[in-house]
């Protein structure tokens, strides 16, 4: 038999050629995508540029720019689209790019780890399982024996780089309650223990991970904002002696409200000693441990059981990578761990573990790219710098903030500092003068502070993380306060 050419007779090849054209649409060649690309590191170098005079924060919102974002079905050229970026996001807001960004956790967004977004989108290569790409998992596992290095974690300890320190966090309280068999009837015995300046990620791990029917106890913080680790032993014998359960404490390694480090290792101690898994959140505090001068506060940290940390906060990396450092492996596993019949090849010869078998995701994003770009191209000293460089800026703004008759919480532990104007105001009309303040800082926008509320006060949080953030955005900061604190009091506010 002679093979037939039927091309001209099969109306679905002539469905298929008709449609191909339009679809050939998103393979632009290689003239297009440099022109794209031009566009867009232009813009991105013109950003960059802006942001020595830019404002750190805008109130002010156009809302009539949302009808510019509506979908078309034909497309719209990239400098427009560009053009209504500039104006809907990157002008709104806080520029979480800019060395002013002093509130929160300031992000960070270093260069080169744009460059690793932009090859591991070009590149695609799967992250999720060894077989499917061994570099891209051995680049993420060995970003995690870097991680495990520097915490002093055993290299048999596992983890996943996540897309952030909540859902690292959910990870290791899942294993938590795996590694002790927290489920059903037993959850409503079972005690978790934290101070009550534990990060709000932790109330959400625990409702995600099922564990709402089980008791919380927030431990009042000490006067340095530290859970005190006698009231926490105290409590974990009287629950024990009443039939309960105690199996998690989470601790803090800089708090985000005032940077407080726990003492992690007494906490580490009383875990043992009583069998409960040690949880650390180290999300914005963990990369200060590189500090030679700050190591010691985190004494004990590799007594832990699991560890979460943000190298988008501490790493200076753009948003969107967390880690989780977790020793019982089994237990990570025993809830995400998955064979399924349709991925029967991936699991034939894998000599390392696969991010989908320790982690909620399958597919995933290959952010291990943009941590260990920026990582081997700079070389450690220079994040251990940056982060000792933050530390001193802080106990630099916050002695400032002393000899200008602001109250403060103390030495900064590690880059946060937080203050507000008492002098000879009544607790009212100290309570107004300091929401004021925040109230001129936010519309000057020159630089961003935010605010927390502790013992029902309110005070101002200056929060050094941002690696553009130097000495001149400092004294800056500090005289923007004196004119603005000058003013107030010249208004004699009520
Ligand atoms: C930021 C932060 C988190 C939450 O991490 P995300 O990356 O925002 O999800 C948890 N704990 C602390 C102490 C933090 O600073």
């Amino acid at each position: 038999m002679t093979p037939v050419n039927c091309d001209n007779m099969n109306p679905l090849i002539e469905k298929i050629k008709e449609v191909e054209k339009p679809a050939l649409k998103l393979e632009p060649g290689t003239e297009q995508r440099d022109a794209y690309r031009r566009e867009v590191t232009r813009y991105s170098k013109d950003f960059l540029h802006r942001l020595n005079s830019d404002n750190a924060y805008n109130g002010n919102n156009d809302k009539t720019i949302i009808n510019s974002l509506e979908v078309s079905e034909t497309g719209k050229p990239l400098p427009q689209l560009l053009e209504i970026f500039e104006k809907a996001v990157e002008k709104p807001g806080i520029n979480a790019a800019s060395q002013g960004h002093l509130g929160y956790i300031p992000g960070g967004g270093l260069y080169p780890a744009a460059l690793a977004d932009y090859l591991a989108a070009v590149t695609n290569k799967y992250a999720g399982i060894y077989f499917g790409s061994p570099g891209a998992v051995l680049i993420e596992n060995k970003m995690l024996d870097w991680l495990k290095e520097i915490m002093q974690f055993p290299k048999e300890a596992t983890g996943h780089l996540s897309s952030g320190g909540s859902i690292a966090t959910l990870t290791a309280i899942t294993a938590a309650r795996d590694a002790h068999a927290v489920t059903g009837a037993a959850a409503e015995k079972a005690v978790i223990y934290s101070s009550t300046q534990a990060h709000h990620c932790l109330h959400k791990a625990i409702r995600i991970a099922g564990l709402s029917p089980a008791i919380h106890r927030e431990i009042p913080i000490d006067s340095q904002h530290k859970l005190p680790p006698d009231m926490l032993e105290v409590q974990i014998k009287k629950d024990k002696e009443n039939g309960l359960q105690p199996f998690l404490v989470v601790s803090s390694a800089g708090t985000t409200d005032t940077g407080a480090v726990d003492d992690l290792d007494a906490i580490s101690n009383i875990a043992q000693t009583y069998g409960l898994h040690h949880h650390v959140d180290a999300a914005y505090g963990g990369f200060f441990i590189l500090v030679d001068s700050l190591k010691n506060q985190f004494k004990g940290i590799e007594k832990a059981d699991s560890i979460t940390i943000d190298p988008h906060k501490g790493m200076f990396l753009p948003y969107g990578i967390g880690a989780v450092l977790i020793k019982d492996t089994l237990s990570t596993m025993k809830s995400h761990h998955y064979k399924a019949n349709y991925m029967r090849d991936a699991y034939s010869d894998d000599v390392d573990l696969s991010p989908a078998d320790l982690s909620p995701e399958l597919t995933k994003h290959f952010r291990g790219l943009r941590m260990w770009l920026p990582l081997h191209l700079f070389g450690v000293q220079a994040f251990r710098s940056a982060l000792e460089e933050k530390n001193l800026l802080a106990l630099y703004f916050e002695e400032e903030m002393r000899n200008n008759g602001f109250e403060t919480g103390g030495k900064p532990e590690l880059s946060v500092v937080i203050f507000r104007y008492k002098g000879d105001l009544n607790e009212q009309q100290a309570e107004t003068f300091n929401n004021e303040l925040v109230r001129r800082i936010h519309l000057d926008g020159r630089v961003f502070l935010s605010t927390t509320t502790i013992n029902r006060q309110t005070w101002l949080r200056c929060a050094i993380l941002s690696f553009r953030t130097h000495l001149s955005t400092i004294r800056q900061t500090v005289d923007i306060i004196k004119k603005l604190k000058k003013e107030i009091k010249a208004q004699n506010l009520e």
